[in-house]
């Protein structure tokens, strides 16, 4: 159902108001993690100002050591729709368990699914039953056909509204976090109908390298990117240093714009 053999036409996705794999390159930003009120609600004005179309926002954080934060949960969830109140703008936060998907479909506008689950069979199966759009994130051992595979538990569940993310692969390199696949999204274009975004942030990182792949997921076709950014980075409860200041994010946001405009 995923291959272009099954469908040619690309596959538009619709959150409110936004068309994702339409032609428009689409910005999602916002912090790892959703942390306060004043964190999110700041982020979402900044998100909005600068451009971007959807809001992003961790509420159930999967992360490496149980010790780290592990997110604000339901509290989270409540704080994302408040902003997209506030704002208007669509939210995206990371589903984790399955059990969790009436409550987290309640609050968000677009289900993630996060590159540690990418093979989480039993999540799949469920989110491929409901009705929200959801962001596929590739893991960072899998392979595009694996990726496909899983979108196709997705879609065979009945749910077609699906984003592909790449977001950076293990390899021996160790001067980024991962290594972004730039080859994936012409490959997976030629592949499949879905929409393919880029997340700069976690392939590399660092916060340094964020813009200049941002602008290479735009050359390459992309439809779009997903990028962390914090009112502080510094004060930030996770990845901060892969996070932009706002100045930075409004930076990225016009160097889009003018490359757009030349395209
Ligand atoms: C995230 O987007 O916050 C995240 C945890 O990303 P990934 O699943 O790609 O590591
Ligand atoms: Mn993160």
């Amino acid at each position: 159902l995923t291959s272009r053999e099954a469908k040619e036409e690309d596959t538009v996705v619709h959150v409110g108001d936004v068309r994702i794999g339409s032609g428009e390159f689409v910005v999602m930003a916002g912090p790892c993690s959703v942390e306060s009120e004043e964190q999110l609600l700041e982020s979402a004005y900044i998100v909005r100002k600068g451009g971007g179309r959807i809001l992003r926002g961790g509420a159930f954080k999967p992360r490496t050591s149980p010790y780290s934060f592990q997110g604000m949960e339901e509290d989270g969830l409540k704080l994302l729709a408040k902003a997209r109140e506030k704002t208007g703008l669509p939210v995206v936060t990371e589903i984790v368990n399955p059990e969790d998907l009436d409550l987290v479909e309640a609050y968000t506008d677009i289900l993630q699914v996060g590159a540690r689950n990418v093979q989480n069979f039993a999540l799949l199966k469920k989110i491929g039953r409901s009705r929200k759009p959801v962001l596929l994130k590739r893991g960072m051992m899998t392979t595009i056909e694996e990726l496909l595979m899983s979108a196709e538990y997705i879609l065979s569940a009945g749910n077609d509204q699906v984003i592909l993310c790449e977001r950076g692969i293990r390899t021996f390199e160790t001067a980024t976090r991962n290594t972004l696949d730039i080859s994936a999204v012409p490959v997976l274009k030629e592949l499949t109908h879905l929409p393919v975004i880029i997340d700069p942030s976690h392939a590399t990182g660092h916060w340094k390298y964020v813009i200049p792949l941002s602008r290479a997921a735009l050359a390459v076709g992309a439809d779009g990117v997903i990028v962390e950014m914090h009112p502080q980075p510094e004060k930030a409860f996770c990845d901060g240093a892969q996070s932009l200041t706002p100045e930075k994010f409004y930076e990225l946001m016009e160097e889009l714009k003018t490359m757009e405009y030349v395209l």
